[in-house]
């Protein structure tokens, strides 16, 4: 390790430049043949869409990568290696093992100190082991990905659906549970069979194909198309605790952040045009007064049409600028996140800053007029006519599994009262210490 410092200091010294380049395919591999790179080859043959591969070079040492590289090699000031560790080449245990060297630099020590005492930080608080520590859930072996409240877990997690209940209750919301699976011919009209089946576990019920919902929305749609509605109910907000099931992949899962299963605290609210202003507006405000609680600031990003979508340009111009405008009205800054909206439509992602700065997605309000045409759902307005409905789908917490394991992180443990799931302990102390 001192001799690579050491080197690496003397090549820092050298103050040397870096230029990028171009060579063709054929050159490109007959400079790594030249060289005995034959993994460097492997990775230049399945190039196929390129004719043209980009080269750096620094000194003598010239290296073939996409890039960005620093302009000067005198910019690096902080060097610390953090870890060494073997890994298959291409993850593949049959292939040889390759030695992978981890390491970081930044242009000020000052720099580097702040970011090794990030990382001491979130190891400490990392939520799988405080979450083990204080009894509050685990993952069994039989079910990675699927998260188990224990004792301690479940009364938070019961404080946290008390608090949203209530808030919900005053701002009008009515709550409904819908079922976990429901046929395919559903998920059809939904557009989810089509467009999220990659991400849906289903099944057979007697001869019929069924999906464990992976969202709520289908089913509160059926709610809502159970009775005639008049303009004078809406707008109609139905809120729902919807225990959902994605196939995420196992390589993906982490702790209660990344999981197969989780409640989300879902809510639609079904409105008239003249009412998306004010009902996307109330939404932020309940977001707001909910991060605020936990003492998290928040960033508002506005993302747009996914190439993968469904419903007219023009609806979606009319939900992103109906969007863009409520953000507006409310004075809040945001970004625009091109290409990341929903299927069904644009969303405003609420991005929560924890107390050692790391940010995380949890609330989202999704301007939808997709689903009420595709289940054809509609309202008799005042001149007695039928009208379709404008949606609003929104989570404030997003899931309240991930929620959890967030907030484990942000208090490293230490939650405030009104959430601890032990409040106050009491210590008898022997009467020989009595004095
Ligand atoms: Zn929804």
């Amino acid at each position: 390790m001192v001799l690579w410092v050491l080197f690496l200091c003397c090549f820092v010294k050298e103050s040397l430049s870096l230029q990028v380049y171009e060579k063709s395919k054929e050159e490109a591999l007959s400079f790594m043949e030249n060289a005995g790179e034959k993994y460097k080859i492997e990775l230049i043959q399945e190039l196929n869409d390129a004719e043209q591969i980009s080269f750096y070079k620094q000194g003598e040492y010239e290296e073939f990568c996409a890039g960005p590289h620093i302009s000067n090699v005198c910019q690096i000031k902080a060097v610390k290696l953090l870890s060494v560790a073997g890994a298959y080449w291409r993850g593949n245990e049959k292939n040889q093992m390759l030695t992978r060297i981890y390491g970081i630099s930044f242009p000020k020590v000052s720099q580097l100190e702040e970011y090794l005492h990030m990382v001491e930080e979130i190891k400490a608080r990392d939520h799988r082991k405080l979450g083990k520590e204080l009894g509050i859930f685990t993952i069994f072996n039989e079910g990675p990905g699927l998260p188990v409240f224990l004792p301690k877990g479940m009364i938070l997690k019961n404080l946290l659906i008390d608090y949203w209940r209530k808030i919900h209750c005053r701002d009008g919301y009515v709550e409904i549970s819908t079922p976990i699976m429901l046929e395919r011919s559903l998920w059809e009209t939904s557009g989810h069979w089509d467009f999220y089946r990659d991400s849906m576990y289903s099944l057979k019920v007697e001869d019929d194909d069924y999906a464990i919902k992976p969202m709520s929305c289908p089913g509160g749609m059926l709610v809502y198309k159970l009775a005639p509605r008049s303009y004078k109910e809406l707008p109609m907000r139905i809120g729902e605790l919807g225990l959902v099931h994605r196939n995420e992949k196992s390589g993906t899962l982490h702790g209660l952040m990344r999981v197969r299963s989780f409640t989300q605290d879902d809510a639609h609210i079904f409105m008239r045009e003249d009412q998306v202003m004010d009902e996307i507006q109330g939404v932020m405000r309940l977001i707001d007064e909910v991060y605020q609680k936990f003492g998290f600031s928040y960033e508002i990003e506005l993302s747009t049409r996914p190439e993968h979508s469904i419903g007219s340009d023009e609806d979606w111009q009319l939900a992103t600028e109906a969007l863009e405008k409520a953000v507006q009205g409310m004075d809040k800054p945001y970004v625009i996140n091109e290409g990341d909206g929903a299927f069904y439509g644009p969303k405003l992602d609420f991005h929560i800053k924890d107390s050692i700065g790391r940010t995380w997605q949890c609330g989202t309000i999704q301007l939808d007029f997709q689903l009420p045409q595709r289940f054809d759902i509609d309202f008799i307005g005042a001149n007695g006519e039928k009208h379709r409905p404008i949606m609003l789908h929104r989570v404030v917490f997003g899931s309240i599994e991930r929620f959890i394991g967030i907030l484990l992180e942000h208090y490293a443990g230490k939650f405030p009262a009104w959430i601890a799931p032990v409040q106050i302990k009491v210590l008898p102390v022997s009467d020989k210490y009595n004095d």
